[in-house]
């Protein structure tokens, strides 16, 4: 007999359609040399949250349930930011924090706007939850947020996605950009905010952080600049009557101890942002520089990332192949015209190394 799921589940693909490295390891049956394709960090952690860490690896870290309040992370980043406790959440990561605000925020059939080919993850909870996905293309591949407002004001949208900057093409819009859209928000209609890649803003200011307004979230992780990724933690910020929506529906012991503990350790690290921010700018200058060389143009990036223009998607898609064959991860844009792109992460030189020495092999080896 078949397993009666609910006709939400039953409707859904069968796998969510996200390839992780290890699967693409597993599938080559070597491990990767060059790991550049997740945008995670290649510059380490905190040394202070390493040596908290191996403190409490035992009993104090891993038996012990972590603090379902965050309390001592929350307070931390309160001070950071200038803004209270109640105007945070803390949370395995923005994945897991967009999957909650889905949940608290959209009942089946409730419309959701989002640029075509953006942030995939936060697309699979709308579909997860039953709302239904508005997209608007990029606009000089930025995301565009005249289309974004004129779309979710015509389709009385819940919910509107803005990734700043943005992840898959690392562009980012200046803060007096992303205000007016605040500023233009439909009644009703919550801008999601997802800074993952605040810290790399360097083009722009963000905007200011203002927990009065309630239809807005922004949200922070430590899986970027941070490199604790495999961790799992990140934080949503706003108004405090949003942030008590997020305590009826979140798993309590959803960020584990020794996340909470390297998270707070990384905070009081006064060394380490600006080290890894200095590594990150020479990388994408790094991948500037191979880009020009080869006569590819590039996008300047505010991320840890840098898309480069492979000129067809056909390229871009056999490149991708090939690079992986050679042991090289990376990802790319999945819709047009962005998917004549190939995102670069930035590695660490060695990485690059390798990445570079293929690349170009093989873009002054291809006839066209
Ligand atoms: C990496 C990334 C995330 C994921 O953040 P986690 O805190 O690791 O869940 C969210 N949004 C964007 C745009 C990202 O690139």
């Amino acid at each position: 007999m078949p397993i009666r799921f609910t006709p939400l589940v039953q409707g859904l693909p069968a796998s969510v359609p996200f390839t992780g490295p290890e699967t693409l390891e597993r599938r080559r049956g070597a491990p990767f040399k060059a790991r550049l394709g997740a945008n995670e960090s290649a510059f380490g952690i905190s040394a202070l949250a390493a040596q908290a860490l191996h403190e409490h690896i035992g009993t104090s870290g891993c038996s012990w349930y972590g603090d379902p309040e965050n309390q001592v992370l929350r307070t931390r980043l309160a001070d950071k930011h200038g803004i209270d406790t109640d105007n945070l959440c803390i949370d395995a990561g923005i994945d897991a924090l967009l999957g909650l605000t889905v949940r608290m925020l959209v009942e089946p059939g409730d419309a959701v706007v989002t640029s075509l080919g953006a942030y995939p993850t936060f697309n699979y909870h709308v579909a997860g939850f039953g709302g239904k996905l508005h997209t608007v293309p990029y606009r000089n591949h930025h995301e565009d947020p005249e289309a974004l407002l004129e779309c979710a004001a015509e389709n009385k949208a819940r919910l509107v996605y803005l990734s700043n900057p943005d992840n898959p093409m690392g562009t980012s819009l200046s803060a007096a950009t992303v205000q007016s859209m605040i500023d233009r928000l439909p009644d009703d209609c919550i801008l999601l905010l997802d800074e993952a890649y605040a810290e790399f803003m360097t083009d722009h200011a963000l905007p200011d952080l203002d927990m009065n307004h309630q239809q807005l979230i922004r949200y922070r992780t430590f899986s970027k600049a941070y490199g604790l990724a495999g961790m799992r933690v990140g934080y949503a910020m706003g108004h405090a009557d949003i942030i008590a929506g997020f305590n009826r529906v979140r798993n309590h012991f959803a960020v584990n101890r020794l996340a909470q503990i390297a998270a707070d350790a990384s905070l009081q690290d006064a060394e380490m942002l600006p080290r890894v921010l200095q590594q990150v700018s020479e990388g994408r200058q790094r991948i500037y520089d191979l880009a020009d060389e080869l006569g590819l143009p590039w996008l300047r990036s505010s991320t840890n990332f840098v898309a480069v223009d492979i000129g067809s998607s056909d390229k871009a898609n056999a490149l991708l192949q090939t690079l992986e064959q050679a042991g090289i991860f990376l990802r790319k844009p999945m819709v047009s015209p962005q998917d004549r792109f190939l995102r670069i992460g930035v590695g660490t030189e060695q990485e690059h190394a390798v990445f570079a020495e293929e690349f170009r092999r093989l873009l002054t080896a291809q006839v066209d």
